[in-house]
Protein backbone atom coordinates (compact mmCIF):
# COMPACT_ATOMS: atom_id res chain seq x y z
CA UNK A 1 0.00 0.00 0.00
CA UNK A 2 1.48 3.10 -0.77
CA UNK A 3 2.56 5.66 1.69
CA UNK A 4 -0.79 8.75 2.52
CA UNK A 5 -0.05 11.22 4.50
CA UNK A 6 -1.96 13.52 7.11
CA UNK A 7 -1.08 17.23 6.46
CA UNK A 8 -1.94 20.07 8.81
CA UNK A 9 -2.01 23.58 7.52
CA UNK A 10 -1.99 26.38 10.40
CA UNK A 11 -1.20 29.69 10.78
CA UNK A 12 2.06 31.20 9.57
CA UNK A 13 3.35 34.56 9.45
CA UNK A 14 -0.06 34.92 7.10
CA UNK A 15 -3.64 33.54 8.82
CA UNK A 16 -4.91 30.19 7.64
CA UNK A 17 -8.40 32.02 7.99
CA UNK A 18 -7.50 33.93 4.56
CA UNK A 19 -7.66 30.40 2.58
CA UNK A 20 -10.56 28.80 4.05
CA UNK A 21 -12.12 28.67 0.79
CA UNK A 22 -9.58 26.91 -1.15
CA UNK A 23 -9.10 24.68 1.86
CA UNK A 24 -12.93 23.60 2.46
CA UNK A 25 -12.82 23.32 -1.52
CA UNK A 26 -10.06 20.74 -1.06
CA UNK A 27 -12.20 18.76 1.46
CA UNK A 28 -9.93 19.50 5.28
CA UNK A 29 -11.31 19.59 7.92
CA UNK A 30 -11.59 22.95 10.09
CA UNK A 31 -9.87 21.99 13.87
CA UNK A 32 -10.53 24.15 16.98
CA UNK A 33 -8.10 24.05 19.69
CA UNK A 34 -9.23 25.33 23.39
CA UNK A 35 -6.66 28.45 23.22
CA UNK A 36 -8.96 29.17 20.06
CA UNK A 37 -6.24 28.38 17.76
CA UNK A 38 -7.61 27.29 14.32
CA UNK A 39 -6.15 24.28 12.16
CA UNK A 40 -6.91 22.82 8.70
CA UNK A 41 -6.31 18.80 8.78
CA UNK A 42 -6.75 15.75 5.66
CA UNK A 43 -6.35 12.36 6.05
CA UNK A 44 -5.09 9.73 3.65
CA UNK A 45 -3.31 12.13 1.26
CA UNK A 46 -0.75 10.70 -1.57
CA UNK A 47 2.33 12.08 -1.46
CA UNK A 48 1.61 14.14 -4.71
CA UNK A 49 -0.98 15.82 -2.95
CA UNK A 50 0.79 16.63 0.04
CA UNK A 51 4.25 18.34 -2.31
CA UNK A 52 1.38 19.99 -3.93
CA UNK A 53 0.33 21.59 -0.35
CA UNK A 54 3.89 21.94 0.82
CA UNK A 55 4.61 24.71 -1.94
CA UNK A 56 1.00 26.11 -2.23
CA UNK A 57 1.81 26.84 1.73
CA UNK A 58 5.49 28.35 1.15
CA UNK A 59 3.75 30.69 -1.44
CA UNK A 60 1.00 31.45 1.07
CA UNK A 61 3.27 32.57 4.12
CA UNK A 62 1.41 29.26 6.54
CA UNK A 63 2.53 27.04 8.52
CA UNK A 64 2.55 22.94 6.55
CA UNK A 65 2.72 19.34 8.48
CA UNK A 66 2.84 16.19 7.52
CA UNK A 67 2.74 13.03 9.35
CA UNK A 68 2.45 9.72 7.68
CA UNK A 69 -0.96 8.42 8.87
CA UNK A 70 -0.14 5.56 10.18
CA UNK A 71 0.76 7.27 13.39
CA UNK A 72 -1.83 9.78 13.46
CA UNK A 73 -5.00 8.65 15.98
CA UNK A 74 -7.27 6.81 14.37
CA UNK A 75 -10.91 6.78 15.29
CA UNK A 76 -11.87 3.20 15.73
CA UNK A 77 -8.87 2.26 17.73
CA UNK A 78 -10.87 1.56 20.52
CA UNK A 79 -13.53 -0.98 19.43
CA UNK A 80 -10.38 -2.75 17.21
CA UNK A 81 -8.76 -3.41 20.78
CA UNK A 82 -11.45 -4.87 22.22
CA UNK A 83 -12.46 -6.96 19.21
CA UNK A 84 -8.71 -8.18 19.76
CA UNK A 85 -8.99 -9.14 23.31
CA UNK A 86 -12.65 -9.94 24.65
CA UNK A 87 -13.32 -10.31 28.46
CA UNK A 88 -14.86 -13.46 29.87
CA UNK A 89 -15.60 -11.06 32.71
CA UNK A 90 -16.13 -7.90 31.26
CA UNK A 91 -13.62 -6.19 33.39
CA UNK A 92 -10.14 -5.15 32.36
CA UNK A 93 -6.97 -4.74 34.38
CA UNK A 94 -5.06 -1.80 34.30
CA UNK A 95 -1.47 -2.06 32.66
CA UNK A 96 0.02 0.77 35.11
CA UNK A 97 -1.40 0.39 38.38
CA UNK A 98 -3.41 -3.39 38.02
CA UNK A 99 -6.39 -2.45 39.31
CA UNK A 100 -9.50 -3.87 37.55
CA UNK A 101 -12.29 -1.68 35.97
CA UNK A 102 -15.51 -2.40 33.84
CA UNK A 103 -15.48 -1.68 29.90
CA UNK A 104 -17.03 1.86 30.13
CA UNK A 105 -14.30 2.72 32.84
CA UNK A 106 -10.95 1.71 31.33
CA UNK A 107 -9.74 3.81 28.27
CA UNK A 108 -7.27 2.31 25.97
CA UNK A 109 -3.79 4.24 26.18
CA UNK A 110 -1.37 4.82 23.57
CA UNK A 111 2.03 3.18 25.14
CA UNK A 112 3.93 5.44 22.76
CA UNK A 113 1.94 8.62 22.78
CA UNK A 114 0.71 9.95 20.07
CA UNK A 115 2.16 13.45 19.89
CA UNK A 116 5.59 11.97 20.08
CA UNK A 117 5.66 9.68 17.48
CA UNK A 118 3.36 12.47 15.30
CA UNK A 119 5.90 14.52 16.41
CA UNK A 120 9.85 13.26 16.35
CA UNK A 121 11.07 10.44 14.19
CA UNK A 122 13.36 9.65 16.73
CA UNK A 123 10.59 8.81 19.01
CA UNK A 124 9.37 6.14 15.45
CA UNK A 125 12.58 4.53 15.32
CA UNK A 126 12.44 3.60 19.00
CA UNK A 127 9.44 2.29 18.41
CA UNK A 128 10.39 0.16 15.35
CA UNK A 129 12.79 -1.56 17.50
CA UNK A 130 9.80 -2.61 19.35
CA UNK A 131 8.25 -3.92 16.18
CA UNK A 132 5.35 -0.76 16.31
CA UNK A 133 4.80 0.81 12.55
CA UNK A 134 2.26 2.95 13.95
CA UNK A 135 0.24 4.67 16.48
CA UNK A 136 -2.64 2.26 16.16
CA UNK A 137 -0.38 -1.11 16.27
CA UNK A 138 -2.22 -3.21 18.92
CA UNK A 139 1.25 -3.58 20.45
CA UNK A 140 1.33 0.17 21.56
CA UNK A 141 -2.35 -0.03 22.78
CA UNK A 142 -2.91 -0.76 26.70
CA UNK A 143 -5.80 -0.55 28.92
CA UNK A 144 -5.37 1.78 31.33
CA UNK A 145 -7.57 3.90 33.91
CA UNK A 146 -8.80 7.03 33.62
CA UNK A 147 -6.31 8.20 37.09
CA UNK A 148 -3.23 6.75 35.52
CA UNK A 149 -3.92 7.81 31.68
CA UNK A 150 -4.06 11.82 33.56
CA UNK A 151 -0.98 10.93 35.03
CA UNK A 152 1.06 9.75 32.03
CA UNK A 153 -0.72 11.94 30.09
CA UNK A 154 1.81 12.27 27.12
CA UNK A 155 5.57 10.99 29.40
CA UNK A 156 7.74 8.12 28.06
CA UNK A 157 10.62 7.12 29.71
CA UNK A 158 9.55 4.23 32.59
CA UNK A 159 5.73 4.20 31.49
CA UNK A 160 6.76 2.55 28.61
CA UNK A 161 8.33 0.03 30.70
CA UNK A 162 5.47 -0.11 32.77
CA UNK A 163 2.84 -0.49 29.89
CA UNK A 164 4.58 -3.37 27.85
CA UNK A 165 5.16 -5.44 30.58
CA UNK A 166 2.12 -4.32 32.66
CA UNK A 167 -0.31 -5.42 29.71
CA UNK A 168 1.08 -9.23 30.06
CA UNK A 169 -1.35 -11.05 31.42
CA UNK A 170 0.95 -12.85 33.90
CA UNK A 171 2.45 -9.75 35.25
CA UNK A 172 0.29 -9.17 37.77
CA UNK A 173 -0.29 -12.79 39.03
CA UNK A 174 3.84 -13.15 39.12
CA UNK A 175 4.11 -9.85 41.14
CA UNK A 176 1.34 -10.55 43.54
CA UNK A 177 3.10 -14.18 44.10
CA UNK A 178 6.40 -12.55 44.81
CA UNK A 179 5.60 -9.54 46.89
CA UNK A 180 4.06 -12.80 49.20
CA UNK A 181 7.76 -14.67 49.09
CA UNK A 182 8.99 -11.01 49.95
CA UNK A 183 7.15 -10.63 52.90
CA UNK A 184 7.98 -14.16 54.03
CA UNK A 185 11.28 -13.58 53.45
CA UNK A 186 11.97 -10.49 55.68
CA UNK A 187 10.00 -11.71 58.36
CA UNK A 188 12.58 -14.83 58.45
CA UNK A 189 15.49 -12.87 58.12
CA UNK A 190 14.30 -10.38 60.52
CA UNK A 191 12.83 -13.81 62.90
CA UNK A 192 15.82 -13.09 65.72
CA UNK A 193 15.25 -9.57 65.78
CA UNK A 194 11.02 -10.08 66.79
CA UNK A 195 10.88 -13.53 68.17
CA UNK A 196 12.16 -12.93 72.05
CA UNK A 197 9.38 -9.90 71.39
CA UNK A 198 6.89 -12.25 70.63
CA UNK A 199 7.84 -15.08 73.03
CA UNK A 200 7.89 -12.32 75.74
CA UNK A 201 3.99 -11.11 74.79
CA UNK A 202 3.03 -14.80 74.50
CA UNK A 203 4.58 -15.41 78.27
CA UNK A 204 2.75 -12.02 79.74
CA UNK A 205 -0.53 -13.28 78.31
CA UNK A 206 -0.19 -16.87 80.04
CA UNK A 207 0.42 -15.13 83.32
ZN1 LIG B 1 -4.40 2.52 36.72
Amino acid sequence: MAQTYTVRIKNGTKSVKRCRIFLWWKKYTCIRRENSRVYYEKKECSRWEKNHMQRYCRRRNLTFEAVPTQYTRSSNYRSLFFAKYPSPTGKYRCAYCGKKKSKDKITIDHIFPVHCMEEYPAVRRRAALFGIHGSNDMKNLCTACMRCNQKKEAKMGIWILKGFIGKQPWYWPLRRILTVILVFFVLYLGRKIYMPVVWNWINTLQK
